[in-house]
């Protein structure tokens, strides 16, 4: 079965004229309703603080609360409001739910907000609180998977998540992006440092790139990379912001171009570690990009999900 994580309080976290709204999900789940694509809508509890501390710092929790109370953003592109702080830990519980459905054997789509892959221990950025994916990443590693595979493709260089895991040799991250971008990392030349060199992968593309390159990084340089490396469970910070239609980013990825990179991510997942593949969204501001590019990867899923696996 395919499941969808979801929590209707996602909406709660209002960024006022902002393009992480919550509108993007509203969308998402509209288009879902419409489709009659076969799911199971699951709803996340939050994330305790102990697994939040697993990846950020105490002080850091303690400046969302009370940033969130005076409504005081985190840095000029990061609003909060009232709500944000259970918002956030709402989304990490999504993460963390995702990858308890994956590792059953469903595969999962965490359709939270807000996103995470530039949240670093002890800031918020890019429209990021905590950074939902890492905080899964532990949480996969707490429930016995020694070694997690994140592929971002997301148009944007996951720098936090980079940052977390850069001397970690547990935690591969790959990611494809825009380059050279926000946030301004993600050289080729990045590539992990002590224990973790070798651990991180980028790909920075130009501006214009579209599904012919983006596929070519996945299937080329991620796929044997992925192989190698012999993850127990596969993690995707997916953004829709490469959309052709984007108007946050320049690149030219199609619809059907997320499919096939969700398709290849599958297939890692299926030969690695029995498929367990959890996806958690990030970025994408254009709705009908965004709500159509989610459907068809959940299209993907329920493919390779549909028949119960033994
Ligand atoms: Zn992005």
């Amino acid at each position: 079965m395919t499941s969808i994580v979801y929590h209707p309080d996602y909406l709660l976290h209002e960024t006022g004229n902002h393009p992480e709204r919550k509108e993007r999900l509203l969308a998402i789940m509209r288009l879902i309703e419409e489709s009659g694509i076969n799911v199971q809508r699951i709803e996340p509890e939050k994330a305790p603080i102990e697994q939040i501390i697993c990846v950020h710092d105490p002080e850091y929790i303690e400046k969302v609360k009370y940033h969130s109370e005076h409504e005081i953003p985190l840095d000029p592109d990061t609003v909060v409001c009232r709500d944000s702080y259970h918002v956030a830990m709402l989304a990490a519980g999504g993460a963390i739910r995702a990858i308890d459905l994956a590792m059953g054997g469903d595969g999962a789509f965490a359709l939270l907000r807000p996103p995470g892959h530039h949240a670093f221990p002890g800031r918020g950025s890019g429209f990021c609180i905590y950074n939902n994916i890492a905080i899964g990443a532990k949480h996969a590693q707490r429930k016995g998977c020694k070694r997690v595979l994140i592929a971002d493709w997301d148009v944007h260089h996951g720098n936090g998540t980079q940052h977390i895991f850069y001397d970690d040799s547990s935690v591969f991250y790959f990611s494809v992006h825009q380059y050279p971008y926000y946030p301004g990392t993600g050289s080729a030349g990045e590539t992990g440092e002590g224990d973790g060199r070798g651990y991180t992968l980028n790909v920075p593309l130009p501006a214009g790139s579209g599904d012919a390159m983006y596929i070519y990084a996945f299937e080329r340089i991620l796929m044997p990379a992925a192989r190698e490396f012999d993850p127990d469970i596969v993690l995707v910070s997916a953004g829709f912001d490469a959309h052709l239609d984007d108007p946050l980013a320049g690149m030219a990825v199609t619809t059907t171009g997320f499919a096939k990179m969700a398709s290849i991510v599958s297939s890692i997942a299926d030969k690695c570690c029995v498929g367990r593949l959890a996806i958690m969204l990030e970025g994408g501001y254009n709705l009908h990009a965004l709500s159509h590019s989610v459907l068809a990867v959940l299209g993907v899923l329920e493919a390779n999900h549909g028949d119960v696996k033994t």
